[in-house]
This record gives structure tokens, sequence and C-alpha cells, in this order.
């Protein structure tokens, strides 16, 4: 018998996982949400651009085309709602040789394909009127692209899961769960060790979602993709901020390539670049600098190298390894892993926060039936 008995248990309290919560406490589940961690908020959801895609770059159809694209409305008029800080700054994807046209064509072929709203073709001397300092021969600008308060977004998930009667069990990991006929058992550890039974689980452990999903008993080990590590650091610039919109490359493999934002404090950063890795070190080796000031050149040709200084690193889910098909998100039900009530959520990396809200949606419509 488990100490206590909940409707739905969800693991991780991330942005993804407080999205779910929140999702299904809107939706009269009576919530608990486990957390390892001392706050909400401190995974790869505290070490990300923090910027709402606009839903170009993924596969027509695909989950992170759709989720993406309806999470970028749905945060949007969450933020707006609730006084959240948000900098509808806009995006310039650009091409910064004739050579990279024809790319950013099949990219803009593909916006169009997802139905994103708010996109336009300019030229490069059009880019330079809107953004002055940018070098670009094209460009592709995507107007429903920002920079938000992420955490300030989970703060807001929070306090509507609490206030739904719902309740966030920090320093709480997850240890394992067992099959009983009212759904789960979960075993919890910590100071204070419970074991909580809940009818509806969900698995949102980000880094940790393999190692989660190994300890739901009857879960297909075939089911769970192999956990690849693909690093991205961040550099600063000291000084003033170069441009006002975001400015992306065009994407590399595994990556939306080393990009430009302003964040909401006012602060220029550069990055996320791509190394793979094996273990989970968030530290920025001042080595990297040359290779970013090279990528940051090509599109900003006045870049000051000695005004660039390491910042923070985060560290993307990925569920494919260098050289290999960038796949979906991966979100199991019962039709997949055949065990009713669990939700399985894997290689949930960019654009993962922005598509959130909408995962919370599709999570809970899953597992109750609503919709799918
Ligand atoms: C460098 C980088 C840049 C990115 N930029 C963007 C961006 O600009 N826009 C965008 O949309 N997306 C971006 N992303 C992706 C986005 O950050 C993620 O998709 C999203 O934050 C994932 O949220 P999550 O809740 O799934 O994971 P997390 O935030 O990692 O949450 C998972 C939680 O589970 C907890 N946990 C793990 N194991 C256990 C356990 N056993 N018991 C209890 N709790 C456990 C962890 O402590 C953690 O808090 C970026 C990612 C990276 C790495």
């Amino acid at each position: 018998m488990p100490d206590f008995r909940t409707d739905a248990l969800v693991v991780g309290a991330g942005a993804v996982g407080l999205a779910c919560a929140r999702a299904l406490a809107l939706r009269r589940q009576q919530v608990v949400v486990l957390e390892a961690a001392d706050a909400i908020g401190q995974g790869v959801s505290s070490r990300n651009s923090e910027v709402l895609h606009a839903g170009i770059y993924y596969p027509t159809g695909s989950l992170k085309a759709r989720l993406c694209v309806a999470g970028n409305a749905l945060i949007r008029e969450y933020l707006t709602g609730r006084g959240i800080a948000l900098n509808p700054c806009g995006k310039l994807v650009v091409a910064t040789s004739v050579d990279e046209v024809p790319k950013l064509e099949a990219l803009h072929a593909q916006a169009k394909a997802n139905d994103v709203p708010q996109v336009e073709w300019i030229t490069g001397a059009q880019a330079r009127v809107l953004e002055p300092a940018l070098r670009a021969e094209a460009a592709m600008l995507c107007g429903t692209s920002a920079v938000f308060d992420s955490h300030g977004y989970m703060l807001g998930m929070r306090g509507d899961i609490e206030d739904a009667g719902g309740s966030i069990a920090l320093r709480t990991p997850f240890e394992r769960a067992s099959r009983d006929p009212d759904g789960f058992v979960v075993q919890c550890g910590g100071a204070e060790p419970v074991s909580i039974g809940c009818r509806l689980l969900v698995l949102a452990a980000g880094l940790g979602a393999q190692a989660v999903a190994s300890g739901v008993e009857g879960f297909p080990a075939a089911l769970i993709p192999q956990r690849h590590l693909a690093k991205g650091s961040y550099f600063a610039l000291q000084g003033k901020a170069p441009f006002a919109r975001l400015i992306y490359p065009l994407p590399v493999h595994g990556s939306l390539g080393t990009h430009y934002r302003r964040d909401i404090g006012g602060v220029a950063r550069f990055g996320p670049d791509i190394e793979w890795v094996e273990g989970e070190d968030y530290g920025v080796d001042p080595a990297r600098k040359p290779q970013f000031v090279e990528a940051i050149r090509r599109f900003w040709p006045d870049v000051n190298e000695d005004a660039l200084v390491p910042d923070y690193a985060g560290i993307r889910p990925k569920i494919h390894g260098p050289g290999e098909p960038q796949p979906d998100f991966s979100i199991q039900f019962e039709g997949s892993h055949g065990l009713g009530g669990l939700a399985a959520l894997f290689g949930i990396e960019s654009p993962g926060l922005t598509s959130s809200m909408a995962i919370g949606a599709y999570v809970a419509d899953g597992l109750l039936g609503t919709k799918g």
C-alpha cells in the first residue's frame, strides 16, 4: 500500500514537467510533481537561450513543428496575461554569402509549409535598414520569435499548479515505479522517503529521462532511446548590444547555429555552439573563443573579440548521435509502451521550452483521452 494516493504524478519540475502538471491540474486532476533538485527549473530549462521559437526548422507535421507553433502562441498569451517579461523582438535568419542563399530559400519554404505566421523574405539591404551592423546577402524575418523570462514563466506555472490544489515536492527524487491495480506506486527517495500511488504518471525528467524510464516496472527497454549529450556554450559581450533582433545563421547539424540575442536584461550573448560530450560538465572553455569569433564575424564583421567573455553552458538531452538524423520529440503513451496511464518523454531538446505549454496540453489530452 502506498503512503498516499494522488490522481497524477509528474517526474521533473522543468518547463515541460510543470506544463504537464499545470495542464493536468487545470483538467481537475490532483497533481504531485517530484523534483530531485532543491528548486524548480534548475535543469535544462535553466541553461538555454530563452527564445520563443517560431517553428520554422522542423519537418512539417512533426511534433516539433506543431507543438512549437502552438506553444509559441500559448506562451506569448500566457506571459502577456501575467505581465511576465517578453521581448517580441523578432528574428533575422541570415544568409551571409551568396552560397548560403539556396539554404535560406529552403528554410523559407519549410517555414511556409509549417504555416508559421509572420515570416517574410527580405534582401540584405532591407536587413541592414533594420540592423545596420549586420552582414547579410538575404534574410528571413520571423515576427513571432521572441525572448522571454523563462523563470518567471516557470514560477507562474508553479503558482497555477498550487492554486489548483497540486503540490511540488522538491529534493524528492523518483526512484522506481511498480504497477498496482489502480495505476502505479512510485517510490521516492530523499531525506523522507515516501511511496505515492497514482493513476497517471508523466516522466518529464530531461537529462534523467532514460534513468527514470528504466525504473518503471514493465517499461520495454527497447523503447528507451539511447541518451546523447550535446553541450552548448555561450559567450557574453561586454558593452552595448549590437542588434535589437535575434540574429541566427543557418542551422548546422544538431544545432540552430551560434546565434545572437539580447536577453531580457539587455545583455548581448552568443551561442550555443555544439560539442558532443560524455558527462554533465557545465564549464565554458575559454579556448572555444576563436570558433565563436569566426562564427560571429560571418554576420557581424565588427565584433571586438576582446569584449567576448565565457558565460554559461547547457546540455541538450539528445536521442541521436553525431551525424545521425535528428529525430522528433519522443512522447510515448500506452499505444507504444503498453502501460495505461503513463506518458514518457524523451529527447525534449530545442524547441522544448517554446513547445512546453503545448506539450502539456498534448500529454494531458493523451492521458485523459480527450484527444489523440
Ligand atoms: C543550450 C540550449 C539552448 C536551448 N535554447 C532553447 C531556446 O532558446 N528555446 C527553446 O524553446 N528551447 C531551447 N532549448 C531546449 C529547452 O531548454 C529544453 O527543451 C527544455 O528546457 C526541457 O525542459 P524539461 O522540463 O524537459 O527538462 P529539464 O528542465 O531538465 O527538467 C527536468 C527535471 O527533471 C528533474 N529530474 C531528473 N531526474 C529526476 C528524478 N529521478 N527524480 C526527480 N526529478 C528528476 C531534473 O532535476 C530537472 O529539474 C535549449 C536547450 C539547450 C541545452
